[in-house]
């Protein structure tokens, strides 16, 4: 795909163009959500701090038998590092996420009584969790739409449609969050999750089959360039 920047959408026409990208959005994935497996905030926890660098579906074909093994906070807080690190092992960076894991465990149980807590000052003092995994937290195991959660298709897709033009996710997620409602934030991050997924991929982008093509200033099937 084409570096050339993405044709600029106005100051002035921002608001509306945020809202005609949201509706088309919601149109396309309509049903997008969290696509890592967890049936509580902590094994969301760890299973967002193994997405890093990682696919989701690669998390969840590990996080079975991590959560057999430790099914809590206690149990992960007392494990053994070797152990941890031979079961996330397929997830990369293992010896790092295994670090953490426990490190995040021991975080839980020595100041929070083994439960997540549910602000972000709280969340990203533990290890291996930013603000990125934080927001994943609070907006899917909480319903508490504390920012909007700008990973590497949140950030790719914002800019290509328009709707941010920082380089980096926190200047990303700040211009994003005046743009949406609030009650919109978390399903924000899954709708450009799903349709960068699914669509607008990182080096070839479908934009003749994208049905965001009307409303995306980057797209190629309008000028035979795409943006960033
Ligand atoms: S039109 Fe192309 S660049 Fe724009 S969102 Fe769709 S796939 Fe991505």
């Amino acid at each position: 795909m084409s570096k050339r920047a993405a044709k600029r959408v106005s100051k002035r026409d921002l608001p509306a163009h945020a809202a005609r990208v949201w509706e088309a959005l919601a149109a396309a994935h309509p049903d997008a959500h969290c696509e890592l497996a967890h049936r509580n905030a902590f094994e969301l926890l760890c299973a967002t701090i193994l997405s890093a660098q990682c696919t989701d579906k690669r998390v969840n074909l590990t996080t079975p038998a991590l959560f057999a093994a430790y099914p809590d906070a206690h149990a992960l807080a007392a494990a053994d590092v070797a152990d941890v690190e031979r079961l996330v092992q397929p997830t990369g960076f293992y010896r790092n996420k295994a670090r953490n894991l426990i490190g995040m465990a021991r975080g839980l149980v020595d100041r929070h009584g083994g439960e997540v807590p549910r602000t972000m000052d709280e969340l990203v003092l533990l290890p291996g969790v930013g603000r990125k995994t934080a927001n994943v937290i609070l907006g899917n195991a909480y319903g508490i739409n504390a920012g909007v959660t700008v990973d590497t298709h949140v950030h790719r897709l914002s800019r290509r449609l328009g709707l941010a033009r920082g380089d980096d996710p926190v200047a990303i997620e700040q211009e994003l969050i005046p743009l949406f409602p609030r009650d919109d934030w978390a399903m924000l991050s899954h709708r450009l999750i799903f349709h960068g997924r699914r669509v607008c991929d990182a080096r070839t982008p479908r934009c003749g089959a994208c049905t965001l093509a009307d409303v995306c200033p980057s797209s190629l099937r309008a000028d035979d360039g795409a943006g960033a």
